[in-house]
């Protein structure tokens, strides 16, 4: 994993650049809304002033033209005012403003500053306060309209964004265990393969006492069982991959089948080694299990409490009964676990650590297995660690059944 932290660390800044343009992006969008809508309501209430200074206009013009109609005054020497041709009234002058800019009220005194006074100052033309307070809302919607539109564009493309991000962490994270995987497994095959190579040649060229030869029988053995130990695991990580990992369910009492597993790896291990204290309850506990595939899921919980923690090692092993389930519990006090690594553990592949820094061997496929197992037993498995060198512990829980001689 030596090129984890770089690789991810590009990725995230491409995201979050990615995220950065595009919400500058939107935000300029927003912007050009908002002022596009501003430019609108300037342009629309100047019209509507426009339409004031029009009705001033016709209004003066009618006036004009009304006082132009009348006969001229020295011409009409001793004519009685009454009988000249009237000036139209305000109420009518009112009315013909009304028809035709129906914005623009005729008012006794000016409402505003722009308010303008008629030609002959008998009242004011002012702007109806309805049709600018609607153009005001009109601005406000269309500024909130685009800026949720610009919200949730930003929400869509982010979340999008965030989806690819994840499927391509996990497809990079997946391409770097499985690379830690394969370095891990050829060194996993190699190692044993080469100690039997040297073992083989030393008994087959040299005479040596009979005490020499049963020790380097046992070593052989051991690195016999390393390999067949990593074989099953690979052929039942395929099974359980393909869906053809068949289980062979029987009822199974557990305290005493568990006693036994125990034991019998706290032996291959090397005697004592493990540091091994069983605490069962006295109640018995039945469950349906393929013996031999739980046996593969107990002795990995207790192989990496051999593998990761130091000497003198204390491996616990708990068993008791909890409501309708069984709560196996194996727990050490060793290197322990931070807790982001807690529900990785269980990935396919995944090592805590870096390869080619790694002193302990292994491939990263037992506690895929041992989850995979525990599932198809109907059960659950979790980690446990309170941090780094705290020691760790791993809990399955499965269903309980009644003993076969009470049903
Ligand atoms: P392997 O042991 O072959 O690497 P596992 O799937 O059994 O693979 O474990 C995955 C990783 O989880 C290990 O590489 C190790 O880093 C961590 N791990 C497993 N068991 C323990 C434990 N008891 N204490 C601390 N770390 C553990």
């Amino acid at each position: 994993m030596a090129n984890r932290a770089p690789t991810f660390s590009l990725q995230r800044i491409i995201f979050l650049a990615v995220s950065l343009v595009l919400c500058v992006q939107v935000g300029w969008w927003i912007s050009v809304q908002i002022r596009e809508s501003r430019r609108l309501l300037e342009a629309r209430s100047q019209a509507l002033q426009a339409s004031r200074a029009e009705a001033w206009q016709l209004d003066s013009l009618r006036i004009l033209n009304a006082i132009h109609a009348r006969p001229d005054r020295s011409s009409r020497v001793g004519a009685v005012e009454g009988q000249l041709p009237a000036l139209p009234s305000l109420e009518e002058r009112r009315q013909a403003i009304q028809r035709k800019y129906p914005h623009v009220a005729v008012v006794p005194s000016p409402l505003s500053p722009d308010d303008l006074a008629l030609l002959d100052g008998a009242a004011f033309l002012s702007l109806r306060p309805e049709p600018l307070a609607e153009l005001r809302n009109q601005r406000w919607h269309s500024v909130f309209r685009a800026t949720t539109e610009g919200a949730f564009m930003v929400i869509v493309v982010i979340s999008g964004l965030m989806m690819l991000y994840r499927k391509l962490s996990e497809e990079l994270d997946l391409r770097l265990r499985q690379r830690n995987f394969t370095s891990a497994v050829t060194h996993e095959l190699k190692t044993p393969i080469a100690s039997l190579r040297v073992w083989t040649e030393t008994l087959f060229t040299r005479t040596l006492p009979e005490e020499q030869r049963t020790r380097i029988r046992i070593l052989m053995e051991k690195d016999l069982e390393r390999l067949n130990e990593l074989v099953g695991n690979l052929l039942d990580v395929a099974r359980a991959e393909s869906g053809s990992l068949v289980l062979h369910l029987v009822p199974l009492e557990l305290g005493p089948w568990l006693r036994s597993v125990c034991e019998a790896m706290d032996q291959r291990l090397g005697a004592g080694e493990l540091g091994l204290r069983l605490e069962f309850t006295s109640e018995p506990l039945w469950i349906e299990a393929d013996p031999k595939a739980l046996g593969t899921v107990i002795e990995n919980l207790l192989s990496n409490a051999y593998k990761y923690a130091a000497e003198p090692r204390e491996t616990t092993v708990t068993l008791d009964g909890d409501g309708d389930e069984v709560l196996l519990v194996v727990s050490d006090l060793g290197h322990g676990l931070a807790p982001k690594d807690l529900p990785r553990v269980f990935h396919r592949f995944f090592r805590v650590g870096d390869e080619m820094t790694r002193q302990v061997a292994g491939t990263g496929l037992g506690l895929f297995l041992v989850k995979e197992i525990t599932a198809r037993h109907g059960g659950k498995v979790q980690a446990f660690s309170r941090g780094p060198g705290l020691g760790a512990a791993f809990t399955a829980r499965l269903p309980r059944i009644p003993r076969p001689e009470d049903v």
